[in-house]
């Protein structure tokens, strides 16, 4: 079987499938993590705004906090429970936010909405004033060395350096095409290919909706005081924040988009604003280093996963809007069921026809 990207996905699905006593091999154009595996900070969250999104979390989740032993890994790999506090600042938002708890709690996540003092002991340092209340998980957390865990489900995979051109049906299985000119045989093809699923998959007649989105990660040096615990949130202001457990705090303005160059001001004075505004104690940190990575997003922001539909013995992974991190544990088990003939129930609503047929499920619960 071949399996196209070598990011958490494509490692986490390859990993599930030798687990099971396949021979996998992964194609990786650049290298383990060069894509948005590579930059992301290691955030794990249950609070969503859709049923689907809080199943794949929660299912996820439990594979977490057992990481170090199911990953086998040298280092230890620690999910840190910090929470995740997302404040409102109007009624309007509080509701949206009540209304996400209450589905959230009928999956299973204990979630709960806090009065704006509860939200202030929480989080230390936060203007109870400046909200009107929040929606609080004390499960989700943050891995701060999200890189090794990319690297741990790599372990013991055959990984090649290999760009992948093009796909091809050949008499019940599949000819993958490498830039180099090799060709390789697969029973079985899974596209993980992030951003560029939908270019692998178009000449073949299958048209997903995924899009490269540019998101932007401001950081402070390490600062040794424990400024921020939890992960705060506020759409309104489109900031988040958190302290890593290195010491440096990440900070985001959560519309920033476009050019580098013409965007780093005004970004940094939107999270200046929201630290004013929110979390006062914040103001005399700034914030050197800007990191930039790229979200595939999708129509409704949720990935697309499954089999295609008339095209046997191939599959897609991508399409994770920003947090295909967090559930690839699950991703892995689904998809390699798929791949076994076994169709989760997920993928009845995340399937990748959904795009043709109109079925769009967005989540808006967005970080
Ligand atoms: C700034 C930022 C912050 C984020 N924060 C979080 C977070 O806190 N929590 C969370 O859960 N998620 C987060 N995410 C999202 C998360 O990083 C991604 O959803 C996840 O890494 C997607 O993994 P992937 O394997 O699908 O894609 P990628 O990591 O992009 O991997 C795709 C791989 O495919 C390879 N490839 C592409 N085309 C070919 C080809 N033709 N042949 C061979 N190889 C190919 C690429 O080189 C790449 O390595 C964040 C993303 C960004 C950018």
């Amino acid at each position: 079987m071949a399996v196209i990207g070598g990011g958490v996905i494509g490692l986490a699905v390859a990993r599930e499938l030798t687990a099971r006593g396949s021979a996998v091999v992964v194609l990786e154009r650049d290298g383990i993590g060069s894509g948005a595996s590579g930059v992301q900070p290691g955030g794990v969250r249950q609070q969503w705004g859709t049923r689907v999104a809080c199943r794949l979390a929660r299912e996820s989740v439990a594979f977490w906090r057992e990481a170090t032993d199911r990953l086998a890994s040298r280092v230890p790999l620690v999910l840190r429970e910090s929470g995740y506090l997302f404040v409102a600042r109007t009624q309007d938002a509080l509701a949206e936010l009540e209304a996400n708890v209450r589905l959230q709690n009928e999956e299973g996540v204990p979630s709960r909405l806090v009065t704006p003092d509860e939200a202030a002991e929480l989080v230390l340092g936060l203007r109870a004033e400046a909200i009107v209340g929040g929606a609080w998980c004390p499960e989700d957390g943050y891995f701060d060395q999200p890189q090794s865990v990319v690297e741990a489900f790599a372990s013991g995979l055959d990984v090649r350096r290999a760009e992948v051109v093009a796909l091809r049906p050949s008499g019940g299985s599949w000819e993958v095409a490498l830039a180099s000119g090799e060709r390789l045989a697969a029973a079985a093809v899974v596209v993980a290919a992030g951003v560029e699923t939908s270019s692998l998959l178009a000449p073949l007649g299958l048209d997903l909706p995924i899009e490269a989105e540019d998101r932007y990660l401001f950081f402070s040096d390490p600062i040794s005081e424990r400024l921020l615990e939890p992960l705060v949130v506020s759409s309104e202001l489109r900031f988040a924040a958190k302290q890593l457990a290195s010491g440096r705090v990440l900070a985001s303005d959560l519309a920033a988009r476009g050019d580098e160059q013409a965007g780093r001001t005004r970004w940094r004075a939107t999270i200046r604003a929201a630290v004013e505004e929110l979390l006062p104690h914040l103001a005399y940190v700034s914030y050197p280093l800007l990191v930039r990575g790229c979200y595939d997003v999708t129509p409704d922001r949720q990935p697309a996963l499954g089999p295609v539909p008339g095209l046997e013995g191939l599959f897609v992974a991508a399409g994770f809007s920003g947090h295909g991190f967090m559930i690839a544990p699950a991703v892995a088990r689904i998809i390699a069921d798929a791949v076994a003939g076994s169709l989760d129930a997920v993928l009845e609503t995340l399937g990748v026809q959904r795009f043709a047929e109109g079925r769009l499920v967005p989540e808006r619960q967005l970080v």
